[in-house]
């Protein structure tokens, strides 16, 4: 079924514009060839000649859906114009992060593949030119993947005031050690930007223990991917553990200023929490097209699914909470884009919001569709996980809860009470 836009009232007719060419595009190039873009060859029982044939068909619809999408002028949305993006502003990427999710996979399709799109985001921020020509270029062009590794074993990810990995100076160069883990696409990347402590003994650089964020290349000695840990049960995973042992890299490699990660890891969260609930937004709207579509047709019990009241339960239940997701997840958008103080309370609430949300849809989703909903042959059960995971990554729900009500409680204890209608 396809995504079902129509212009927006009130909103502003480029973001309309684009909402409406990416639906297009979506329907007419994404979804009919949806099953074949991500279709696995390894179970295949053909010959290893056939299957590499398959494999290159494949890659060969991928490419050419990506070129299609360059000339409707819808590649890399999150970029600046002069790296060759559509130079979106917040909200209307924000916008077109709901449909591109409709699709499993479009916006690797439209050029933008996580951790590869957050980490160019950064280096367009705070990148010098020389690191923008050597490593955001080719990272835009796909010819270098990219990891952001941040998260340690032995330190809670959602405190990362406890991060212990080190940096410390000698001469030019930056000497690394510490522990990692979850850096995603770390089996792919070229390089990570790590998160890390700096500490310069000549004092030059700033007082020691300072959060900074420097590039190294994989291939730098010392660095050790260590496995791709498996997750929900498979064997292995592209999200791997990673030790830098002494490993050496110029101190030309810091990205931004030393005691600048922490702030550039909260540019990267703050709009990034909100892209994720649009994106999440976008595929509870196909979860909720899905069980909606099998409901008018499935025959059960001498009645169809969409007869049955349970059923008729859980439509209303998801429409509830999409539409709440969805006012939920503009309103904080709003207050980013307009800069208001209050943003910090509304994107907190949303990365508690939505993620629930969308698992509860999906979960009903899933429940409609029966032994189907779980196989890979519809989206559901990969949302299913997404769901799961973005309940604790980028913060998880309780550091997030705690936040809400201590900005709520702060505002009355200075004698201002909610003003809900703002
Ligand atoms: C699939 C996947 C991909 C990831 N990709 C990356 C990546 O690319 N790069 C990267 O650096 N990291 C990545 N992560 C790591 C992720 O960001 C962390 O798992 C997350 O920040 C939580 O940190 P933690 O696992 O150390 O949990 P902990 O910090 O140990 O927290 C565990 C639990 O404690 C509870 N908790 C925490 N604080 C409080 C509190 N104040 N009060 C009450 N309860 C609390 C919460 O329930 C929380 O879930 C990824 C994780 C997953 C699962």
């Amino acid at each position: 079924m396809p995504i079902n836009i129509s212009p927006i009232a009130g909103l502003d007719d480029s973001v309309n514009d684009i909402r409406l060419r990416t639906a297009a595009f979506v329907n007419a190039e994404i979804l009919p060839n949806e099953a074949r873009l991500w279709a696995s060859t390894s179970g295949l029982d053909f010959p290893e000649e056939e299957r590499e044939h398959e494999r290159r068909q494949i890659i060969e619809l991928r490419e050419s859906i990506k070129a299609k999408v360059n000339e409707a002028g819808l590649w890399a949305p999150h970029l600046p114009k002069e790296y060759g993006g559509m130079g979106l502003d917040f909200l209307s990427l924000a916008y077109m992060y709901e449909i591109l999710a409709y699709a499993t996979g479009a916006a690797k399709l439209f050029g933008i593949a996580a951790p590869n799109s957050g980490n160019a985001t950064i280096l367009v921020k705070y990148g010098t030119e020389e690191q923008k020509e050597k490593w955001l270029l080719p990272l835009i062009d796909g010819t270098l993947e990219s990891g952001f590794s941040m998260t340690e074993p032995d330190n809670a990810g959602s405190d990362p005031r406890s991060i212990k990995t080190e940096a410390v100076r000698d001469g030019d160069d930056w000497v690394i050690n510490g522990h990692k883990w979850f850096t995603s696409n770390g089996i792919d990347a070229n390089f990570f930007i790590v998160m890390c402590r700096a500490n310069d003994p000549t004092g030059e650089l700033g007082k020691p223990g300072q959060m900074s964020q420097i590039i190294v290349p994989t291939d730098t000695a010392g660095v050790k991917i260590v496995r791709g840990i498996g997750i929900f049960g498979h064997a292995t995973s592209d999200h791997c553990e990673v030790l830098y042992e002494n490993v050496r890299v110029p101190i030309a490699n810091t990205l931004g200023l030393v005691g600048q990660g922490h702030q550039a890891a909260q540019d990267r969260l703050g709009a990034g929490r909100v892209y994720h609930c649009m994106n999440s937004i976008g595929q509870m709207w196909r979860a909720f097209d899905l069980m909606v579509e099998r409901s008018l047709v499935r025959e059960v019990h001498g009645g169809l699914l969409k007869d049955k009241e349970f059923i008729q339960g859980f439509i209303a239940d998801s429409y509830m909470d999409i539409q709440s997701a969805r006012l939920l997840t503009i309103h904080a958008a709003e207050k980013v884009a307009q800069g208001d103080p209050g943003a910090r309370t509304a994107i907190s609430s949303i990365k508690v919001f939505v993620p629930a949300a969308f698992h509860r849809v999906v979960d009903r989703a899933i429940q409609v569709w029966g032994g189907a909903g779980v196989s890979n042959d519809l989206p559901l059960s990969v949302m299913y996980l997404a769901a799961r995971v973005l309940r604790l990554a980028d913060g998880p729900d309780e550091v997030h809860r705690i936040l809400i009500a201590k900005n709520v409680i702060h505002q009355y204890e200075s004698g201002v009470s909610m003003d809900f209608g703002n």
